[in-house]
């Protein structure tokens, strides 16, 4: 089987950290990006023009979710602003898209098995997070298993990995991590709002900003 790996691509630092890790591996990646009811595209242009300058094979997917059920996905509900990190390591925020990252792994694996890919990447992180119950390791596993049960590939006895390189990391090492990937940091996109600039408010934003903070550097977005 080719060393050949379909990556879960939004555009923001985790996504986008795992990408250039998988080519740093030697991988042949294809980006894959889903659309599934942001309130802006924002992201999306991110993941559009990281690929292009890459010329990494990219799809962007559109998916209906008409039940909504996030702030991220319904402008009626209020985007949480200024959480402190006690609240945030504590319930999981209205942010929170039901089985968002299910249906994702989901559909990296139809088109990983459809391209005979052996691995599906994702940026998915428990550590410096906002609780979402499909980050964590063991719902990763319980889906790697999925990928072995379900699958023609893995009844064959040639089951598609999960990778999740950064599903220990902190957020500081992330940020090491990408400096030294030379992930083009200034055109990630992590805001959960699509404004010119990043809010510097909501739960990404404040992550992303303590993890440049810990690691001592200055993020690049916040100075273009
Ligand atoms: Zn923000």
């Amino acid at each position: 089987m080719s060393k050949k790996a379909i990556v879960l691509f939004s555009g923001g630092l985790d996504s986008t950290t795992v990408l250039f890790q998988a080519l740093k591996e030697g991988y042949t990646v294809h980006a894959l990006t889903i659309q599934y009811g942001q309130l802006h595209f924002k992201e999306i242009d991110s993941a559009k023009r990281i690929a292009g300058d890459l010329g990494v094979p990219h799809e962007v997917v559109h998916l209906s979710l008409p039940w909504k059920g996030s702030s991220l996905v319904d402008s009626e509900l209020k985007l949480p602003k200024n959480r402190s990190a006690n609240e945030m390591e504590t319930g999981i925020p209205s942010t929170y898209v039901p089985a968002r990252n299910t249906l994702f792994l989901s559909y990296a694996l139809s088109w990983a098995e459809a391209s005979q890919a052996d691995s599906v990447w994702i940026g998915a992180n428990a550590i410096d997070y906002s609780g979402y119950p499909d980050c964590r390791p063991d719902f990763l596993a319980a889906m790697e298993n999925v990928y072995c049960l379900g699958t023609k590939l893995g009844r064959e006895g040639n089951p598609i990995k999960i990778k999740a390189p950064l599903v220990e990391k902190t957020k500081s090492d992330i940020v090491k991590l990408a400096l030294s990937l030379k992930v083009p940091l200034e055109q990630t996109w992590s805001c959960y709002q699509g404004d010119d600039q990043p809010c510097e408010k909501c739960d990404s934003c404040q992550l992303r900003a303590k993890g440049f903070q810990e690691a001592g550097e200055k993020d690049p977005i916040l100075s273009c």
